[in-house]
């Protein structure tokens, strides 16, 4: 084994060998792979080797096409097998819902550039002879789904990277990890010390206890898994290979395996494996078979595949592997650990594999994933997802791995894990809670305790006209919002303008000011949208997307303050309440000495005040379009500020609000939000973000390519959408039509009560976006007519936010 290495990667599974393999094909060859046991040893050799190109976020169903596509390439280059077979899968909906929500899945595929084709429960039938039609209402094909073989593929990714310059040493523990001063890292091994510039943690079932060696607690837990493969079936002989398929409605999934058929399943009551500590004696090892614990799914298989009950089971697989809490990856650098990455939380190896390693080996090479990844950015959880939290969660996601998300549904493990000091008060006011980061917040108010709980349903629910009804509130008086669920940071220090003036794009606002700005990367992509509040010369409040904050404190060790400047995360530090309506002003003002009027405190002003007793920041701003103040307090005032609200909102008709209706009413005014209408693969330009953008400030992260897309225009535009709708509103990943072409997709959509109608916003090719007419939305597989909409839906100048 060689003594020092550009990257060590740890761990030898179908994500450690992807990584190496496209560490040497983007050019770093001096790369060292470090194995406990031989390749595949840990979850992978066991593996069912299925794999797909579907996912729940489109960026991450792109980069399962592009594994997919991969193992040809690795075949030639390797000269090693990956046991390929695609004969295509099926899809089985058993009930109306789920033929909804395959209708939606082949919509979303259709700007991925899938050829997914719908058929019904008698095409099913002929197309997959082992079902029993009467089971089913009809199903989905997708010609690019198969399986590979598990040793195959990663032996291929080895010996492709191998061909290319790389090592591999097997029979070989990392047992420690050391940092070194200057950023690089000591691998302390059972065979000598490495020492590397760069550590890529993809030890999979081990991903935690790698991580501890370094002080890290990752999100991801190992949870038992269970097939079986049948004898074989008299039917499939001298046939051409089943599909695979899954059977939503038995949480199964099936392949052929030589003459049987390989039967898995994702059982309700899942049992983790190892919740602690991975035992390091576990070597291409397998758990004792529990057919009792998967009993009910195998029922009701044997049932809707009726001659897999007429042959014996040949063997039974339960093995471990590992997921995050929502289920996708954990991928990229770790803030606060330099030259640091991981790639682990794979549940499904062989269709995200290769997709893992590209990005990133694009990461370390290029300083840049080169794709929108924050489904799979390890960023995405913060130090509130602890082991526990993980376990709730992990299990909760793989009892519904076969389950449908609803657009509206709210999952209930690990909650209510974070409240705000109001929580009780707006539970007692009926609140409907939502779940972000593990923050209770309320998304409606229900007339009554017994009417606060919201129907699951791709269509209108019942939250609908309550929701309506804290529209109109805001639109003619005024309501009252919790904002604490947002990120929070506090730039103080002599240089913090000049700081926040190299890492933002718009310019640092005076004293007393607000500006919007976003923030980009090198090249010039939307990367985070904040709000600059400057309280004093030195010192400036930022307001931003909570769940993105591990992410910009990564970006921020990257391009850090000078001395004395200190960014510091104050999210839950500073907790907020918003008063929006026509009538918030005069509200408020009851409320402060300070004058509001709007002479002395115009829109996006920004001022310390009291309210009653209370000391607060408090802002002149608006996302709902109306006029409208942000208050943000410390949490220990948080309480007596609601009182002090509510109490004296009675008078004017004050009513609270939660975020289905700020959703709404932001989508009535085209504003965006992050992780929705801006993303990493957006120009600020094409955002219609542009104004934001101040190129007469001098030099900025990402000024030279936001500059040429500004001169070349872009190639997409946000633009909105009134919706022929009918009694379901867009959700979002929905196509755009334009003269029988699919052109683009929708990021928002909901109904705006104010304006009266269905809305969406979403991208379409730039040269489309002065077209009106002849634009259609697919709804629920229904192409529903749309209009462009050339300027916000309600009060475009802008003048109700301003008045
Ligand atoms: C029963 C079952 C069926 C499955 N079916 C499918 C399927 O059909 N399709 C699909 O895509 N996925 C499937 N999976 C999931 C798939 O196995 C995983 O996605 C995949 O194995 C993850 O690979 P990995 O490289 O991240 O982890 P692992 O395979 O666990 O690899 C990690 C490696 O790191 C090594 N290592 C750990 N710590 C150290 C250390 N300190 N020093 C040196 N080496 C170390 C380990 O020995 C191990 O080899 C299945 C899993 C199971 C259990």
């Amino acid at each position: 084994m060689k003594s020092s290495a550009r990257v060590v990667v740890v761990g030898g599974g179908v994500v450690g060998a992807s990584v190496l393999y496209h560490l040497t094909k983007a050019g770093w060859k001096d790369v060292l792979l470090i194995e406990r046991g031989e390749l595949t040893c840990g979850s992978t050799w066991h593996a069912a080797g299925g794999m797909h190109t579907l996912n729940g976020d489109p960026n991450v169903a792109r980069l399962q096409q592009y594994t997919i596509n991969l193992y040809r390439e690795l075949e030639r280059i390797s000269g090693q097998s990956c046991g390929l077979h695609m004969p295509g899968g099926i899809m089985l909906a058993g009930t109306r819902e789920r033929f909804d929500w395959l209708k939606m899945a082949k919509a979303r595929g259709r700007y991925l550039g899938m050829e997914l084709e719908l058929i019904s429960a008698d095409e099913a039938a002929k197309v997959f002879p082992i079902v029993d039609k009467k089971y089913f209402v009809g199903a989905l094909l997708d010609p690019i789904e198969g399986h590979v073989d598990p040793y195959g593929v990663t032996h291929a990714y080895a010996k492709a990277a191998q061909i290319a310059g790389a090592e591999v040493v097997r029979h070989t523990r990392v047992v420690d990890l050391k940092p070194r001063a200057d950023g690089s890292w000591e691998v302390i091994t059972e065979a000598g010390n490495v020492h590397a510039e760069h550590v890529v943690n993809a030890a999979g079932l081990w991903a935690r206890e790698v991580g501890r060696m370094v002080g890290l607690e990752l999100p991801v837990l190992a949870m038992q898994h269970q097939y079986l493969i049948t004898e074989d079936l008299p039917a499939l002989k001298g046939q051409k290979e089943l599909l695979t398929s899954i059977d939503f409605e038995g949480e199964i999934y099936t392949r052929q395996e030589r003459g049987g058929v390989l039967l898995g399943t994702y059982e309700r009551a899942g049992v983790p494996w190892s919740p602690v500590e991975t035992p390091w004696d576990f070597t291409q090892s397998l758990l004792p078979e529990d057919l009792e614990r998967i009993a009910p799914s195998l029922e009701v298989g044997f049932r809707h595949f009726p001659t897999l009950a007429d042959v014996g089971i040949r063997k039974v697989v339960n093995g471990p592997f590992t997921f995050a809490p929502d289920g996708n990856p954990l991928v990229g650098p770790i803030r606060g650990l330099k030259n640091f990455w991981v790639a682990c939380g794979v549940m499904a190896g062989f269709s995200q594999g290769g997709g893992v390693g590209l990005t990133l080996s694009q990461w370390m090479v290029e300083g840049d994933p080169g794709a929108d990844v924050w489904a799979m950015d390890v960023a995405r959880y913060g130090d509130w997802a602890t082991l526990a939290y993980t376990n709730a969660k992990v299990r909760e996601n793989y009892s519904r791995r076969f389950r449908i998300r609803f657009p509206n549904e709210e999952l209930p493990a690990a909650r209510p894990l974070r409240t705000t000091p109001v929580y009780e008060r707006l539970q007692a006011a009926h609140a409907v809670f939502g779940d972000y980061c593990g923050l209770e917040h309320p998304l409606w108010f229900a007339p009554s305790a017994a009417e606060a709980h919201e129907d699951i349903t791709f269509h209108r629910s019942n939250a609908h006209a309550h929701v309506a009804a804290e529209c109109r509130a805001v639109h003619e008086s005024v309501g009252l919002l919790e904002i604490s669920n947002y990120g929070k940071f506090e730039v103080t220090g002599p240089a913090s303008e000049e700081w926040l003036s190299r890492v933002m794009a718009n310019r640092v606002p005076q004293v007393g000011r607000i500006a919007l700005t976003p923030m980009l990367n090198e090249r010039g992509k939307l990367i985070g949208d904040f709000t600059m509040c400057r309280v004093a010369e030195q010192r400036v409040f930022l307001i931003c997307t909570w769940a993105a904050e591990s992410y910009y404190r990564r970006w921020f060790e990257r391009h850090p303050p000078p001395g004395g400047v200190t960014v510091r995360p104050c999210a839950m530090e500073y907790v907020g309440l918003s008063v929006a309506g026509p009538h918030s002003r005069t509200l408020l003002q009851a409320l402060t000495r300070t004058d509001l009027a709007s002479a002395a405190f115009p829109f996006l002003s920004f001022r310390r005040m009291d309210i009653g007793m209370v000391p607060a920041l408090v802002g002149r701003i608006s996302f709902t379009g109306e006029l409208g103040y942000e208050i943000w307090v410390t949490s220990e005032y948080q309480r007596a500020l609601y009182d002090l609200l509510s109490s004296a909102g009675r008078a004017h008709g004050l009513k609270l609000f939660g975020g289905r209706a700020l959703n709404a009413m932001r989508i009535e005014k085209s504003f965006g939000t992050w992780a929705r209408e801006y993303r990493p693969i957006y120009g600020p330009h094409e955002a219609g973000l542009g104004r934001f953008v101040d190129f007469g400030k001098g030099e900025f992260i990402g000024r030279a390519a936001a500059l040429e897309e500004k001169e070349s225009g872009g190639a997409l535009r946000l633009v909105a959408f009134s919706v022929d709708a009918a009694d379901a509103d867009s959700a979002g990943d929905e196509p755009i039509w334009h003269e029988g072409q699919v052109v683009g997709w929708v990021t928002s959509g909901a109904y705006g009560h104010r304006v009266q109608r269905s809305l969406a916003l979403g991208y379409i090719p730039a040269a489309l976006a002065t077209a009106t007419d002849g634009f259609e939305i697919e709804l629920i597989g229904e192409r529903r007519a749309a209009r462009r909409e050339g300027a916000p839906s309600l009060d475009p100048a802008g003048s109700r936010m301003r008045a």
